[in-house]
């Protein structure tokens, strides 16, 4: 049974977990305000607006930015709803309970990594 002192600590680490990936999206993605927890990566716009070689280049630098962002976005995003679900069971008074066994997640397990959705039997398979 988890304590309410170990609940409310572990509330704490996710708040400001959910803080630190949301700045971190924020950078360079923008929240779609229709779908909840969906980021987009922005397009970077760094371009001078010149023309010939140079534009080609700067556009070219666009491209690879933009495709290096988007798996960092994806994981990034992946990592804040992993949080947000982990908040919401706080909340409910479901956390801690493995999302396959329904059984409990190993405290150690959840110190370690606090938006943990499964007890380490599980996650080994
Ligand atoms: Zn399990």
């Amino acid at each position: 049974m988890l304590t309410k002192k170990f609940l409310e600590q572990q509330k704490e680490i996710l708040e400001e977990e959910k803080e630190s990936l949301r700045e971190q999206l924020k950078s360079f993605a923008t929240e779609d305000p229709k779908l909840k927890g969906d980021w987009d990566t922005r397009f970077p716009k760094h371009s001078s607006g010149g023309s010939g070689d140079s534009a080609m280049e700067e556009a070219m630098d666009e491209v690879q930015e933009y495709a290096t962002r988007l798996p960092l976005e994806h994981s990034l995003e992946l990592k804040l709803r992993d949080v947000n679900t982990a908040l919401e069971e706080l909340k409910k008074g479901k956390y801690g309970i493995c999302e396959k066994c329904k059984g409990k997640i190993e405290e150690k397990r959840l110190e370690a990594y606090p938006a943990a959705r499964l007890c380490l039997k599980c996650q080994k398979k």
